[in-house]
């Protein structure tokens, strides 16, 4: 597209002429999140430092391009291809915007902007006895604008929630380029808040969060247990929640991954064992000594082949890094991977993970397999070198297979990375017609042009003709 130089110069205008890239090299360094499938190039890149700049951008662009998709992005983290600009266009990077603005210990709350890291909101709490639940794998680097667009989740999901639980308040910008707020403390009218998180920027640019804060639990507990076959594995997870015990995370890693990251690592880890389960217990002392002779029970009557709980914070950190490394780990044995973020049933756990064995059997690929075990979502990972196109073809294959099995299983198609580009084509094997025309109505009275992050999340939006389209890559049959 051949961008008004106009439009430029009232960028520059806004945001400064440093913050405008529009060199080619400069682009393609926005040409896709961490789900690497999916690339293009954006048009321009603009880097705002404040809610008043990403109102005026985006009301220049309503006036000077009004076709022109602005695409928000955080730290590009995504594994959905949320962030991509599979339309062209402006990718609108917040990541100027990284301050925690105030922290109010007696209101347990959090003012930020919406490009701070979800670790540095914890970090900036933490001397007030408190955190921010949500605790994405990605959180060094994830913004909260980003878990927000995506509800993120993560491994302490299972007791704690989603981001949505823990957002009280936004502050963003609507389509028109009109600063607008949702939610905050008891003001009541229609909870929009809910609407916009998981929106996935498709609604509005956020720019502040109002985010609710957790006290840091009095004791925390973490074991490390070891299984012969994954199916013990599952059904432990399962006998352990059906004894009414919410440990505050359960994770599992099978046997591929365990021994790429003992590999990787050297912690010790049993290589034998076909599935490896971390369980996490907090709260207070009397509660966790309860819950433990509960868990240990359920783990020995499914198999247990060896468990340690951990002896002191430097352990319990060793045991976290065998889960959060798991996915750099697999790097070991393919430059590339693919990882999915399905949702079963927690009781159906052990046919989820057969059924994708043979999936990735079928079409000769090997699958590393992280679940978020207590809360059934799984996410296999499949193992590829993206310069082999018969196997890249394979692997979306096997991804769209692995999808519908969890949908046939009673599950969904995310669990908290978002449906974004990526699971675009299988939006209609979840959702119904009238389910769909729900969702896109609350899109087009928001955004009747579709300005805001074409191409995602839902499929029979005005498609084409809406903003310039150009050809979503492997999505290309869908609607043009
Ligand atoms: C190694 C690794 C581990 C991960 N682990 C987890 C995990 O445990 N749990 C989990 O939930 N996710 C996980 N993710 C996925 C990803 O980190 C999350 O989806 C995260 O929330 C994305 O944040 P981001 O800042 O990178 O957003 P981006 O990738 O930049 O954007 C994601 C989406 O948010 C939209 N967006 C971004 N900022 C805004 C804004 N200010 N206003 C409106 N829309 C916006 C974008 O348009 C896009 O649709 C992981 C990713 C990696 C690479």
């Amino acid at each position: 597209m051949v961008l008004a130089a106009k439009l430029v110069d009232a960028l520059k205008a806004i945001v400064g002429a440093e913050n405008v890239l529009t060199d080619a090299f400069d682009l393609s360094l926005y040409d896709a999140d961490a789900e690497t499938l999916d690339t293009a190039s954006p048009d321009l890149v603009v880097l705002p430092a404040s809610t008043e700049e990403v109102a005026a951008v985006v009301k220049a662009v309503a006036t000077l391009a009004p076709t022109l998709p602005v695409t928000a992005r955080g730290a590009g983290t995504g594994l959905s291809g949320g962030a991509t600009c599979v339309r062209g266009g402006l990718s609108l990077v917040l990541t100027r915007m990284n301050k925690v603005l105030h922290v109010d210990a007696a209101e347990r709350a959090a003012l930020v902007q919406v490009g701070a890291t979800n670790v540095s909101v914890s970090r900036q709490a933490e001397p007030h006895g408190l955190y921010f639940a949500p605790d994405p794998s990605s959180q060094i680097a994830s913004t909260i604008g980003g878990n927000i667009a995506e509800n993120a989740g993560g491994p302490h999901t299972l007791k704690y929630g989603m981001t949505t639980h823990h957002v009280l308040a936004l502050r963003g910008v609507n389509a028109r380029g009109e600063v607008v707020a949702v939610g905050g403390f008891n003001r009541g009218g229609l909870d929009l808040t809910g609407v916009v998180i998981g929106s996935e920027g498709t609604l509005m640019v956020v720019t502040e969060a109002l985010l609710r804060l957790t006290p840091l639990a009095a004791k925390v507990e973490t074991l490390l247990a070891y299984f012969p076959t994954v199916r013990q594995c599952g059904q432990a997870v399962s006998d352990i929640v059906a004894q009414g015990v919410v440990p505050a995370a359960m994770e599992m890693i099978d046997n591929l991954t365990l021994n790429a990251v003992e590999d990787y690592l050297g912690l010790g880890l049993r290589r034998d064992a076909q599935a490896l389960l971390i369980i996490e217990l907090d709260g207070v002392e009397a509660g966790i000594a309860c819950a433990r002779a509960i868990v240990e029970k359920c783990l020995h009557e499914n198999g247990l082949l060896e468990s340690r709980w951990a002896k002191n914070a430097r352990e319990r950190a060793d045991i976290w890094k065998a889960r959060k490394t798991s996915f750099g780990a697999l790097g070991r044995i393919a430059p590339h991977g693919y990882v999915l973020d399905g949702v079963i049933p927690r009781s159906r756990l052990a046919e989820a993970i057969e059924g994708i064995a043979k999936i990735g059997e079928r079409h000769g690929l090997t699958i590393a397999n992280v679940y978020h075990a207590g809360d059934g979502n799984l996410h296999p990972c499949m193992l590829y070198h993206r310069e082999d196109q018969a196997e890249v073809a394979r692997v979306i294959s096997a991804g769209r297979e692995i999808l519908h099995l969890c949908v046939e299983l009673g599950g969904t198609l995310s669990g908290e990375h978002g449906i974004g580009v990526e699971k675009l084509m299988e939006m209609e094997s979840a959702f119904g017609p009238r389910d769909l025309e729900f969702m896109g109505l609350i899109k087009t009275s928001l955004d009747p042009d579709g300005r805001l992050n074409p191409g995602k999340v839902l499929p029979q939006l005005k498609t084409c003709g809406e903003s310039g389209a150009r050809p979503l890559l492997r999505h290309q049959q869908l609607s043009c």
